[in-house]
């Protein structure tokens, strides 16, 4: 970066927000990363305003720029380089306005996930988007890699819970979307643009986020399934059961379920160890009594149909966070050293025998691998991770495409919610045509001609 450009950030910007050297390089890399952060320089802008400014300056001189949120993201979408301008909305965190009537909030891109679900509780409102990470994941980084998590089988992903966006192009200019009805047909929905695009087509920097009613009940139980048939079949049946009231359908698989009940993991088998598959469902409704007898009784029903094998139903508050907490731990996999991390979607009629290619395949070339395996069933989505061989990259290389190789002909995604970034990027082709990636090269042209934005990401 030259000085003059640096001097005009300084002028541009309020003391403060400029870092460089120590500042910038004490500062971690990113979420289960070891290395420190490699930027020439890191700004901090308070206001949309001041993003265009850096924005404007660095299209000028052609300077690369990372946009940070919290850092919490798996698949180096906002790794930088040593060159790079990190642009950090760490000080635009903001919650503007709560409105109670209109079932919305306004937003700065800064605030962190739980902030924002904890001040919508404060009027009796949720904001449903979950996720482990939400004490740090801002609401910037959640639309830019359109987060998912443990809900969205009720709520969907975030796309679908952002009615208006701010944003800041690569040259500057500033596109105010801040629509706050649920409707707008009126043209094209400009915000999804910027939604999932991993900060390559501009810097999202305020948000119109729709809130829901706040449920009144949480019905939540482990259950325990003899086969992947039946597990399919519950999910199913519970959806019809509990009418609209299904909140979590999250799948573990037999190896993961025992990996996050015995020691050293904190919690212990709420059912029984020894079947093929768990799974924690969970129902939100409005009426506590009755919404306990109905998922109780869809339960029931389950069971005389042979869909459920055995089966805990949480009491109280505490049981109910118990429950949860075992499907939540999972940094076990990572106890005895870093894994390898893998996000795929596909149809559910695909997965059991997907997932007994990949085991066959890591079995026959690294026969002491494991791999545990779970993930947001109702959502088609599962998590693989897996410990093959040395943590090296020909090794992550290798069980990559055992992992990617099988999704082209079962017509899976090789990013269900965590995005591209650097990781998936070799991948791209395996879940998109060459129209369809020409189209997004389209895209991002027009919208940054000078390629300055998150560039090398995606594609
Ligand atoms: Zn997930």
């Amino acid at each position: 970066m030259n000085a003059a450009l640096l001097a005009d950030l300084r002028a541009a910007l309020d003391a403060g927000a400029v870092l460089v050297d120590d500042e910038v390089t004490s500062r971690a890399a990113g979420f289960m990363q070891t290395d420190k952060l490699k930027a020439r320089v890191l700004v901090r802008p308070r206001t949309t305003q001041h993003v265009a400014a850096v924005l404007r300056l660095c299209h000028a001189a052609g300077q690369p720029v990372v946009t940070h949120g919290g850092l919490t993201g798996l698949v180096h979408g906002a790794d930088a380089t040593p060159v790079d301008l990190v642009l950090s909305l760490e000080r635009m965190n903001a919650i503007e306005e709560i409105d109670p009537l209109q079932r919305i909030a306004v937003a700065q891109a800064g605030v962190t996930l739980q902030a924002l679900q904890e001040a919508a509780d404060e009027h009796d409102l949720c904001f449903p988007l979950d996720l482990g990470a939400r004490g740090s994941a801002t609401l910037g980084g959640n639309a830019s890699t359109n987060a998912g998590g443990n809900r969205v089988i009720r709520y969907g992903m975030m796309r679908e819970m952002v009615l208006g966006i701010e944003a800041v192009l690569a040259d500057g200019r500033m596109v105010s979307s801040l629509n706050r009805m649920i409707k707008n047909n009126a043209g094209y929905d400009l915000k999804q643009l910027f939604i999932g695009s991993e900060g390559t087509l501009g810097v999202v920097t305020r948000l119109v986020l729709r809130l829901r009613e706040k449920p009144r009940s949480q019905d939540v139980a482990l259950v325990a399934v003899a086969g992947f048939d039946r597990l399919a079949a519950l999910l199913k049946h519970m959806d019809r059961a509990l009418g609209g009231g299904l909140t979590a359908f999250e799948a573990m698989w037999r190896e993961f379920y025992e990996l996050v009940t015995t020691p050293p993991a904190l919690s212990r088998p709420a059912v029984p160890h020894g079947h093929p598959y768990y799974v924690l469902v969970e129902s939100m409704g409005a009426d506590a009594a009755r919404d306990s007898a109905r998922f109780g009784a869809a339960l029931e029903t389950a069971y005389d149909a042979g869909l459920v094998a055995d089966a805990v139903v949480a009491g109280s508050d505490r049981e109910r966070a118990a429950l949860w907490a075992i499907r939540d731990d999972v940094m076990q996999v990572a106890r005895d050293g870093m894994p390898f991390i893998f996000d795929v979607s596909l149809p559910i009629f695909a997965m059991e025998g997907y997932v007994e290619e990949v085991r066959a395949a890591l079995a026959a070339r690294w026969p002491d691998h494991r791999c545990w395996v779970f993930g947001h069933l109702g959502d088609g989505n599962l998590h693989l991770v897996i410990r093959a061989g040395a943590p090296d990259p020909e090794t992550r290389s290798g069980v990559e495409h055992l992992v990617y190789g099988p999704l082209a002909r079962i017509g899976g995604s090789v990013s269900a919610e965590h995005g591209v970034g650097l990781e998936k990027k070799p991948y791209l082709g395996i879940s998109r045509n060459a129209e369809e990636i020409e189209l997004m090269r389209t895209i991002k042209r027009s919208l940054d001609p000078r390629n300055i934005l998150n560039p090398g990401k995606i594609f």
